[in-house]
């Protein structure tokens, strides 16, 4: 929806880089050209809106909102914006974190205030607002338009507005604001990348312990596709199987975060996961679908383990993940600015970076030899979920559910066995060589 002016060859690429707020500092030599968002509504009405680019990142005056039938407060540094008496977003002056009806999602960048015009970032329409009302709206990167409904609509059910709590789209992390105080990297033994190259196969002959995550559920269903399918549902059909597939392996425990459609906070998986590995070796396996339906042509699968985002790609999936980050806003205060302490908090499963690269390689070598879609690699994220679980882990991104072919295989039973056998390969595996064999710190097993 931005459209950079026509003079300027490259408009989706702009457009996107625009919503993700990556490349705006490049945007300085389109000098004079302002990009503006094209808004469309069902009536067929549209109408253009200067996207300012003022603070490094797009923007749009929150009067946007308004007109297009939300109602926007300002009191004391916050920016209620509500719709309907249905759907709540609080977000802070200067903060990415806000809250979409209690539900803590991230932005790439923050509202602001200039002026007497409040602005919140682009991103907000072009990803949020798709993404958790996918009946309401819909925003189409090439061409640089915001559909939008009626947003009264969601009174009365009316839209299949889906108001879900599908996690934020996009939005970098402020990886200066996330990343942990951790120094450098202790180059030591057994998780250095020299280490874990050099690993020769395990020696450890007791049990060794496979957490299986099943992304999202209960209330978050995590991201959908245009056709309903819930990232949950096939999160959790893969993650059950992937634990049939392992249960007959010897000397192996297997935990389930959730086997049913239950929502558990994504800090608590890892604690959960810490917990129950104790001082066995074992690994975290978390499973999801991803999604980014400002780019519907976007398909493929990718594995990701915790480390410094590189990428805007990767900072952009990291935040999806990460959102909801609780679900509990009776017992934060978002005017504090409390509820987004604990997303400070260190980070301190970098020691296992390498052996989580490992493994994700190892997952998505596994997944190419069935996957329709492209392998798209391992990546880095900061990613909440794998935060506390001291172990190597990883999160898994099956495919897009955001590409209508994509979506129709990741809802497929047949696809489900094959994820999951590919997943447990992998994972089986990984164990050949974890803890590693050549005396480099391998643990005691406790029992
Ligand atoms: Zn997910």
């Amino acid at each position: 929806m931005i459209r950079a002016s026509r003079a300027r060859p490259a408009t989706g690429r702009i457009a996107f880089a625009l919503a993700a707020c990556s490349y705006a500092a490049g945007l300085g030599e389109a000098a004079g050209q302002q990009p503006v968002l094209t808004v469309e509504r069902e009536d067929g009405s549209s109408s253009n809106v200067t996207v300012s680019l003022d603070r490094g990142f797009a923007a749009v005056g929150t009067d946007v909102l308004t007109d297009l039938g939300w109602t926007v407060v300002e009191s004391g540094g916050g920016l209620t914006i509500s719709a309907a008496g249905e759907i709540h977003v609080a977000m802070r002056l200067s903060s990415p974190f806000f809250r979409w009806d209690g539900v803590v999602l991230q932005m790439t960048d923050a509202p602001y205030r200039a002026g007497r015009r409040s602005y919140v970032p682009l991103q907000f329409l072009s990803d949020f607002l798709p993404r958790r009302l996918p009946g309401l709206y819909d925003f189409a990167d090439e061409s640089g338009r915001l559909r939008a409904g009626d947003v009264a609509l969601l009174a009365t059910g009316g839209a299949s507005a889906g108001v879900t709590g599908g996690g934020g789209e996009s939005g970098a992390t402020p990886t200066a604001d996330l990343a942990p105080t951790v120094d450098a990297e202790p180059a030591l033994d057994p998780n250095s990348a020299e280490a874990v190259r050099l690993a020769r196969p395990s020696t450890y002959d007791g049990t060794r312990v496979v957490v299986i995550d099943a992304g999202h559920g209960g209330e978050d269903p995590g991201s959908l596709s245009q056709s309903g399918i819930r990232e949950k549902d096939v999160a959790l059909a893969v993650a059950l199987r992937v634990a049939e597939e392992l249960r007959g392996v010897e000397d192996l425990e297997i935990v389930m975060i959730r086997d049913d459609d239950t929502f558990v906070d994504v800090w608590e998986r890892g604690l959960i996961a810490t917990r129950a590995k104790g001082e066995r070796p074992g690994l975290f396996v978390s499973i999801h679908a991803n999604s980014f339906p400002a780019r519907r042509e976007a398909r493929g699968f990718e594995t990701y383990f915790l480390s410094d985002a590189r990428t805007e790609h990767e900072r952009r999936v990291s935040a999806i993940e990460n959102a909801p980050m609780s679900r509990n806003p009776a017992s934060r205060d978002s005017e504090t600015g409390e509820d987004l302490d604990f997303i400070f908090r260190d980070l301190t499963n970098y020691d296992h970076a390498h052996w989580s690269e490992d493994l994700a390689a190892l997952v998505q070598e596994e997944l190419d030899d069935f996957h329709p879609g492209p392998n798209r690699g391992v990546k880095q994220g900061v990613l909440a979920v794998l935060t506390n679980a001291l172990m190597p882990s990883v999160l898994i991104e099956l495919g897009y559910l955001s590409n209508q072919a994509e979506a129709r295989v990741l809802n497929e039973s047949d696809f489900h066995d094959q994820a999951a056998e590919a997943i447990a390969e992998a994972v089986v595996r990984f164990f050949e060589r974890y803890p590693p064999g050549n005396g480099t710190g391998a643990p005691e097993p406790s029992r």
